[in-house]
């Protein structure tokens, strides 16, 4: 099921803060304007109640951040509201950007007594140096992480902060991560040794300096409300058709296009339904508190690749945090070596052929398992072959059968009805020991246990890793049931 992220930014546009390169802390709001914004705020609140009581289209709202111009958490309104909405049975998470002012005690309070869940509560805490100290800074984020909020802090990569940052880091427990934004009015390019040094607080930071090319078919399942009801698909495409809060408010027929040319900051980029911000981040990624799997099984061809720059940088720093990256394949071993020469290095083994080869490559062991095929199988298909017009691939290894492929030229592709009819000839007795899949003009045949979702079970199990701390990411209907049982979604990459 879809699950929507739903943005809101108000008519607030004032802080308690005063930094200097702030638009927001010069500008001050009247009693009026501040009430203006908490009707328009309630109302907002108001239509997430109603679509989520309500059937099919109050089942997509997942999540809900208010990414406010200014500080929104020092005003009562904005915890009650946040409170009201994580009551909904069907939303997951709420939460805000915020500079982390407020009192904490009276915080949750105001939370608590909307009936707030505190276990739905993310905050995304930025850390302003000209206005605060590390240590009342972290201080703060320990303090909430002990109520059981979860957050992550960060700051802008300004040169000129970096050991404060550093020192940040330090003070900051393991639990809560620490992001480096670029800074946009740097007006030169970072030096080596700045990037190392932010690369070395936030191995994220790379995804700040690289280009995101924009990609609108990746933010079908976030809308960004402004509070006249007007909506974006982020923060930074243009408006799309419609009001937020006029009826069929998400029944675009034709999906909107989106004019930017780059995704350029990380609401934008992190909020986008691609594969790594769910591998990274969770299913919304926009909240930016790092999932932080175990292990991670990656399919191969249309996942890895062709492949991005960014998923090899991603791959490579999740690998610096010891996280055990497999791939989960159709391709035997032999094929998955040569097309992923480049990556194989930060890998720990995998999945191969479709879940009938399981490898595990730790310093001091190899571990395989084969799901074997009986060698009958091989001279049984040749009794068909003049019938379907296909030759045989068979494949071995150390002397076990586990794969067959019955391929036919390129120009007759096997349908699910030939296939299914073949192997509906087989003997029974061979035919209950099968699985087989379709992969154009081949007829992938493999022992009956043998799928991916399997295999992650069997890999997970040698390393006593549970399945909640695994995550996975693939394409095709051969993923889905290993990306569901790691609680994701298949990822597209095909146009609407
Ligand atoms: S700019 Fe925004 S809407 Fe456009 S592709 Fe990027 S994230 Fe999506």
């Amino acid at each position: 099921m879809n699950r929507l992220t739903v943005l809101y930014r108000g008519s607030l546009k004032s802080c308690n803060y005063h930094c200097t390169y702030c638009p927001f802390s010069k500008h001050s709001m009247g009693k009026r304007e501040l009430e203006q914004d908490k009707i328009q705020w309630f109302r907002f609140v108001e239509s997430i109640k109603q679509r989520s009581a309500q059937g099919e289209a109050g089942e997509r709202i997942g999540a809900v951040m208010v990414v406010p111009y200014g500080e929104a958490l020092i005003h009562p309104w904005y915890w009650e509201g946040l409170g009201q909405v994580s009551c909904m049975e069907k939303t997951d998470a709420v939460g805000c950007q915020t500079n982390l002012s407020f009192s904490v005690p009276e915080a949750l309070d105001w939370f608590a007594s909307a009936g707030g869940k505190v276990e739905k509560l993310r905050l995304w805490a930025t850390f302003h140096p000209e206005m605060v100290s590390e240590e009342d800074f972290a201080g703060k984020c320990k303090r909430l992480l002990a109520e059981g909020v979860s957050l992550c802090a960060g700051a802008v990569g300004v040169p000129e902060q970096i050991r404060r940052i550093e020192k940040l880091k330090g003070l900051l427990p393991e639990e809560i991560y620490l992001w480096v934004n670029r800074m946009d009015g740097l007006r030169r390019a970072y030096t080596y040794k700045e990037k190392q040094a932010f690369l070395k607080i936030d191995p994220y930071f790379w995804r700040e300096l690289e280009r995101t090319p924009s990609q609108v078919i990746q933010c079908a399942e976030r809308r960004f409300i402004e509070a006249d009801g007007r909506m974006g698909l982020c923060n930074i495409s243009q408006k799309i058709p419609g009001n937020w809060y006029e009826e069929g408010w998400g029944e675009e027929k034709d999906f909107p296009a989106c004019r930017r040319k780059e995704c350029s900051c990380y609401l934008a980029y992190g909020g986008r339904k691609d594969f790594m911000n769910d591998i990274l981040f969770g299913p919304y990624p926009v909240f930016r508190i790092p999932r932080r799997p175990k292990a991670v099984f990656l399919d191969i061809e249309g996942t890895l690749l062709p492949y991005k720059e960014s998923v090899i940088q991603g791959l490579e720093a999740l690998a610096s945090q010891q996280v055990r990256l497999f791939f989960a394949t159709t391709l035997p071993l032999e094929d998955a070596l040569r097309r992923c020469k480049r990556i194989w290095h930060v890998f720990q083994g995998g999945i191969f052929a479709g879940g009938s080869h399981m490898i595990l490559m730790q310093e001091d062991e190899i571990r395989e398992y084969i799901y074997e095929l009986d060698r009958g199988l091989i001279s049984l298909a040749e009794s068909f072959r003049g019938e379907f017009g296909y030759q045989i691939l068979s494949y071995s290894h150390k002397g076990q059968l586990y794969k067959l492929t019955l391929i036919r030229p390129r120009k007759k592709p096997w349908n699910c009805q030939e296939a299914g009819c073949l192997m509906e000839m087989l003997e029974p007795a061979y035919a209950e020991k099968l699985r087989w899949y379709v992969e154009g003009n081949c007829l992938q045949i493999v022992a009956r246990e043998a799928d991916k979702a399997n295999g992650v079970g069997m890999i997970l199990g040698w390393l006593g890793i549970p399945l909640k701390d695994a995550a996975a990411a693939g394409d095709s209907e051969e993923d889905e049931k290993m990306v569901h049982i790691t609680g994701g979604n298949l990822h597209s990459s095909q146009p609407f």
